[in-house]
């Protein structure tokens, strides 16, 4: 095949692979002739699962209509994840979606519910969140169907079934005019000037020729890392876990709006509800815990009956240390990996396509466009990194597991941000940080981690009317949730509307 300056190579047809080579076929047009070369002999990881909102914008991108995704992926809506046993090993909170209550200018919602805790009022910060509230009572239905008056913003993502996912991205990709090649990738050839990659060769002896490559060939990062020696930033010191076990049980009868994940002795335990099974896992670490009683820790703790054994998974936290490297860019799991704690990979899965359609490539000028990427992307996967860090440092569990993660030095800028929050209910969000301020705050109060002190805007009121104010937010999110459907019937009428 001849290249031309519009050649994209995608190298992996997993999540990343087939999301990237969709995107850039749709937004790119005639601009880029993309091919992916995928080996099925090697296989996808196939357990990313549970995703958070900005997924619904790959969807509309992409233009999804939603009753055909949820029948094609096996999906459920996500409302937020629901942590089990992190603070104490008897506490639990909901990190959901969007805000709580009514912030002020310059004063978030919990700053008020700091002052009332202060001063003896009732002052539960979820009782404030629609989306925690719609958890609790198995309800939902997006804002447009509540339209012309909505009840509440409700951001959602969802659970899925990732074979099934990648699947129906790969018909999308197809039908936009992607080129897939079955093959395994064995070697590739540089240009000795600059050192690009001109060509990769196949095991039976073809070759592809391109202008871009984009590795998206999973952990074993095959162009970033293993042709081209990127190398490797290890974080391993902050987030010691190095292993999964996945196995699927039964569906649950009525499907729950969030994800679980429960703090076990080594680790921690994911549930993720689908249409047609659960999706569990647990991450632990190995200097913790062997794979034996891993397997006993996760069979035990299912709430469904198991449909398979336990498949064991490794993974290295951290990232590549040139996400863009010559005319590589590694996107998924070739770019680095951070735990599933909060659902993020598949999101930086996205977040990295959309900058590269930002940063596309000038003829003849990649270099600044290249520098830039690399910046940003080192950002959002540390301030993700940060996030789950948070929820391994501040808890009060009693295994050697977690004392030692308590005890642990924290990036700086995460420990600068706890101080913050602690002394004085502050949060800043820095920028390429895909957590809001209503996250931090979820994570920060489910934690356990409770400000000293308050905005002094938030001193505005009188104590009666803050009471007021408080039962008055209560009541109409209450009343709010109560119209809409339940989870399961609305899921069955969405997939029905559109199969009609
Ligand atoms: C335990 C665990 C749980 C996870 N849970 C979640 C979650 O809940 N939410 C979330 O967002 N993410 C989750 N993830 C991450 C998520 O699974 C991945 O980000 C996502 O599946 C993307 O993977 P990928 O496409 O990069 O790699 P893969 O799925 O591994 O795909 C790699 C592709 O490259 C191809 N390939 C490799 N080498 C060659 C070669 N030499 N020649 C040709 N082709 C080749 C393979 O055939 C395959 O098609 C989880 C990950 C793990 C490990």
């Amino acid at each position: 095949m001849q290249a031309d300056a519009t050649s994209v190579i995608v190298v992996g047809g997993g999540t990343a692979g087939w999301m990237t080579a969709a995107l850039l076929a749709k937004i790119l047009g005639a601009r880029a002739h993309v091919t992916l070369v995928e080996s099925e002999a090697i296989g996808i990881v196939g357990v990313g699962e549970a995703t958070i909102p900005p997924i619904c914008a790959v969807n509309a991108m992409l233009g999804i209509d939603e009753g055909a995704f949820l029948r094609a992926t096996g999906a459920t809506i996500k409302l937020g994840i629901r942590f089990d046993g992190w603070g104490r090993p008897s506490d639990s909170y909901d990190h959901s979606f969007g805000g709580a209550g009514r912030d002020l200018p310059f004063c978030g919602f919990h700053h008020f519910c700091t002052r009332a805790a202060m001063e003896g009022l009732p002052a539960n910060y979820w009782d404030h969140d629609f989306n925690a509230l719609c958890i609790q009572a198995g309800r939902f239905a997006p804002d447009a169907e509540t339209a012309p008056n909505p009840v509440w913003p409700l951001p959602h993502a969802y659970h899925f079934d990732a074979g099934l996912y990648g699947h129906f991205l790969r018909g999308i990709a197809e039908g936009l005019g992607v080129r897939r090649i079955e093959g395994r990738v064995v070697d590739i050839s540089r240009a000795p000037e600059t050192g690009d990659v001109t060509a990769l060769h196949l095991e039976d002896g073809r070759s592809l020729e391109g202008a871009l490559f984009i590795d998206c060939s999973g952990s074993r990062g095959l162009l970033i890392e293993q042709f081209l020696q990127t190398g490797y930033e290890d974080w391993s010191h902050w987030l010691p876990c190095d292993r999964a076990l996945a196995v699927p049980s039964a569906r649950e009868a009525v499907s729950p709006l969030y994800t679980r994940a429960t703090a076990r002795a080594a680790g921690w335990q994911w549930r993720i509800p689908l249409q047609h099974r659960n999706g569990n896992g647990l991450v632990y670490s190995s200097a913790y815990i062997d794979d034996d009683a891993a397997a006993d820790t996760l069979m035990a703790g299912l709430t469904t009956a198991a449909q398979d054994a336990p498949r064991l998974l490794r993974f290295r936290t951290g990232r590549a240390r040139r996400q863009w490297h010559h005319n590589v860019v590694a996107i998924g799991l070739s770019s680095g990996f951070l735990e599933p704690l909060e659902s993020t990979s598949i999101y930086l899965i996205q977040s990295a396509i959309v900058r590269l359609l930002h940063l596309f490539p000038h003829d003849g000028r990649p270099d600044p466009q290249r520098a830039e990427y690399n910046r940003q992307s080192a950002i959002e996967y540390e301030r993700i990194r940060d996030f789950v860090i948070l929820h391994y440092h501040a808890q009060h569990r009693p295994e050697p597991f977690w004392t030692e993660r308590r005890a642990a030095a924290l990036p700086d800028r995460l420990d600068e941000k706890i101080a913050l929050f602690a002394s004085t209910g502050t949060i800043v969000q820095d920028p390429f940080d895909i957590f809001t301020e209503a996250s931090w705050v979820k994570v920060l109060l489910g934690q356990g981690i409770t400000p000293a002190a308050y905005h002094p805007l938030a001193g505005g009121f009188s104590r009666d009317a803050l009471a007021r104010q408080f039962e008055q937010m209560a009541m109409v999110k209450r009343q709010g949730v109560a119209r809409l459907p339940l989870h399961d019937a609305w899921l069955s009428a969405t997939m029905a509307r559109t199969a009609a």
